[in-house]
């Protein structure tokens, strides 16, 4: 290996270092940090899949992620907050809650994507009683007049409440502004997308979904940096090509796949070129408007530009051909359906997805996980006949 290589590689493994270690951060001590940094500083925690995160930025606040404790954390008290036949996320931000982890944070946003989510902003106005809770309705209307404008009054309302935290007043500028950061932000995360497409073996699957954790972590302008230079370093490392087949995954949006069955997939013979894991670092894939109207902006982005996903209305009636269209555009070979069990948005729209991809010729397959499974070797073989398949016939 050249030195050019061995120092990429090493400068490389201090990236997902770090980004692993943002991973394994359940008591939030990064965003503490972040805190006692500056006066007054705020932390706002958000759950999938969306939140206009440049609104919070603007009012001079931390957007922080909350995508539960994965198979990190015990649950001993999430239980009995829940039913047992829904979804283990909940419970393990229940977990994160009464154990004080999340005290950090000065208010809450929860996104209207599912029941299980809207009862949680419910128990989450208990828990932490005199915390600004909001639960955002996100529209499901696309017609600018009608589900526009409700949008833009619900991120004014976010822009006023969270303004009150920190003392800083939401005015056009300082929006124009943050869009501007984030753009930057969506360019290397995109740089992040097309390398990973077209060269999957320099971005192990591990690598590309911890940078997309982090982004849920660190400032923008740091995850910015931090994207920027992997991608850059990733084709100099001189990381060998495996003779793996490229799959999309669909149906984890939400609740997150354990990382153990991100490195299953790949031992499997699967290159991951395509997927909606921790989805709303991304969800407007282009640039927002910076120049005109800043909440005009980033209405249109949400309504019109925003990725497809379970829990948004397809309103234009696209969606599955538009899913056909990027499985081609990605050039995979097949599809992998992986939702949490009990997830409804995930396994609602399965069928019709399944459907699309059968009319369509393109191989697919179905398993359920929990963030917490620990059992891998049903999926390693389910993914491994599927690579098999594929490589051997074309089809699985
Ligand atoms: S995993 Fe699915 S059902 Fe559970 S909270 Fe998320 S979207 Fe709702």
């Amino acid at each position: 290996m050249s030195t050019l290589a061995t120092d990429a590689s090493e400068r490389l493994r201090q990236i997902i270092a770090r980004a692993e270690a943002l991973y394994d951060d359940l008591d939030f001590k990064v965003v503490k940090e972040w805190k006692e940094q500056g006066k007054n500083r705020k932390a706002i925690g958000f759950l999938p899949i969306y939140v206009p995160r440049e609104v919070i930025h603007a009012a001079g606040a931390l957007p922080v992620g909350i995508m539960g404790g994965a198979d990190r954390i015990e649950i001993v008290r999430g239980d009995s907050y829940f039913q047992s036949y829904i979804c283990h996320f909940p419970r393990s931000v229940i977990e994160l809650a009464v154990s004080g982890r999340l005290d950090a944070c000065d208010g809450f946003l929860f996104p209207s994507i599912c029941d299980v989510v809207r009862n949680l902003s419910g128990m989450f106005k208990m828990l932490f009683e005199g915390k600004w809770t909001h639960y955002l309705d996100l529209p499901q209307n696309f017609d600018n007049r009608l589900g526009g404008r409700f949008y833009k009054n619900e991120m004014r309302t976010i822009a006023r409440e969270v303004g009150k935290l920190t003392g800083v007043e939401v005015t056009d500028k300082r929006l124009r502004d943050s869009i501007t950061v984030f753009n930057e932000n969506r360019t290397a995360l995109r740089r992040l997308v097309h390398a990973r497409r077209d060269r999957p073996w320099e971005i192990p699957t591990i690598d590309y979904y911890l940078l997309l954790r982090a982004a849920y972590l660190l400032p923008v302008e740091e995850h910015t940096a931090m994207v920027n230079e992997y991608v850059e370093l990733s084709a100099q490392a001189g990381r060998p090509r495996m003779d793996n087949i490229r799959v999309a995954v669909r149906g984890a949006f939400c609740e997150q796949p354990p990382l153990g069955l991100l490195r299953t997939l790949e031992r499997a013979g699967c290159y991951v070129v395509d997927d909606d894991f921790v989805l709303g670092s991304r969800f407007i894939e282009q640039d927002v408007d910076h120049h005109g109207d800043p909440w005009d902006a980033l209405a249109d982005g949400f309504m019109n530009r925003s990725l497809p996903t379970a829990s948004k209305y397809d309103q234009r009636g696209t969606k599955h051909a538009d899913f056909v269209q990027r499985v081609r555009d990605f050039k995979a070979d097949g599809v992998i359906f992986m939702a949490p069990s009990f997830c409804d948005p995930a396994l609602l729209d399965q069928p019709m997805l399944v459907k699309a991809l059968e009319n369509a010729g393109i191989p697919n397959t179905s398993f359920k996980y929990s963030e917490d499974t620990g059992q891998f070797q049903v999926i390693r073989e389910q993914a491994g006949t599927f690579a098999d398949a594929l490589k051997l016939w074309g089809k699985a």
